[in-house]
């Protein structure tokens, strides 16, 4: 089994191409949840909804979010009673977080719910939650916090960041299901995902950073130059503190990483770097993206 540590697009990308090359009872993907919201009293675990909409094949892969050709009535209605709904949530959609927010209302843990919701949608992937109590990804936008998804998907992004805080009541601490995922997989995979909002959560849950030096990590760079191949990472890593480049990818990971993979048209060059054609325009290219990171774990072994 490998394990994938997976935001909502870029990991997602390339695990639509390792479901050519291995089975989806081989694979774990253990998820971010820092972007999770409440909307119109449902829960929204953005990233956790891509992964598993994913391996049942209901993904809208042009967005990568959401199910492929679902309904907004339920949306456009909230809209025009006056309702500040301003995620676009379709019907369909909409199932899964009214599923889960009368089950998280009940006490239940987050992890269950995704288990019990990848079943009923025939999802034979482990995808696991990275934790299951509550952390939030906010934008400090100078005096103002704004929820990752309010800077996002309201302001598309073009408020000022001041700050990146990670708030949560409880220290984010991994899942028992994580931390056995991965232990028992062959190799650990960080994907081209955010890596600060979609990695970086991940890493700073407790357990995490030791079962990883315990494994071979292979990570793939979300960035080409010093810009991602999409959405907000590089002002995202200037907030963080860090270089939006792979360089500053790679140095955020640190010695976490066993094997980092970068762009063949990436200028900047890291160090000990495996070059790899890593734009996965379309499933045939995640294919031969992620034949070539099973490459890398068939030469490491
Ligand atoms: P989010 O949760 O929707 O923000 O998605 P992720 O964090 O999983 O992925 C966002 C990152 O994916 C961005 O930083 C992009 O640069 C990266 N990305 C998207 N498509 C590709 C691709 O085809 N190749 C690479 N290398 N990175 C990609």
């Amino acid at each position: 089994m490998i394990a994938f540590l997976s935001g909502g697009t870029g990991t997602p990308k390339l695990l639509r191409g390792m479901r050519l090359h291995r089975k989806d009872r081989d694979l774990a993907v253990v998820v971010n949840t820092a972007e999770d919201i409440w909307i119109s009293g449902n829960h929204l675990s953005p990233d956790v909804d891509t992964v598993i909409y994913l391996f049942a094949g209901l993904l809208d892969t042009d967005t990568w979010w959401g199910i492929r050709g679902d309904t907004l009535v339920t949306h456009d209605l909230i809209r025009a009673r006056g309702g500040d709904e301003f995620i676009r949530i379709g019907d369909r959609d909409r199932a899964i977080h009214v599923l889960r927010g009368e089950a998280l209302r009940r006490g239940e843990r987050l992890t269950t719910i995704t288990a019990s919701l990848s079943r009923t949608l025939g999802v034979e992937a482990r995808v696991l939650p990275m934790a299951d109590t509550a952390v939030t990804t906010l934008i400090d936008t100078g005096g103002t916090l704004l929820h990752f998804q309010e800077y996002w998907v309201r302001h598309r992004g073009t408020v000022p960041i001041r700050e990146l805080v990670r708030s949560y009541r409880e220290e984010p601490v991994a899942t028992p299901e994580v931390l056995a995922a991965l232990r028992e997989a062959e190799a650990v995979v960080i994907g081209p995902s955010n890596p600060v909002t979609s990695i970086a959560p991940i890493l700073e849950c407790r357990g995490v950073p030791e079962a990883l030096r315990d494994q071979y990590v292979v990570a793939v760079s979300p960035f080409i130059g010093d810009r991602p191949v999409s959405g907000p990472a590089a002002a995202l890593m200037q907030a963080f503190g860090r270089e939006p480049t792979s360089a500053g990818t790679a140095a955020l990971y640190g010695d976490l990483v066993d094997c980092f993979i970068q762009d063949t048209r990436d200028p900047v060059q890291v160090e000990g770097a495996v070059r790899c054609d890593t734009l996965m325009v379309d499933e045939k290219a995640s294919g031969a993206l992620a034949g070539e990171v099973l490459q890398i774990l068939e030469r490491q072994r």
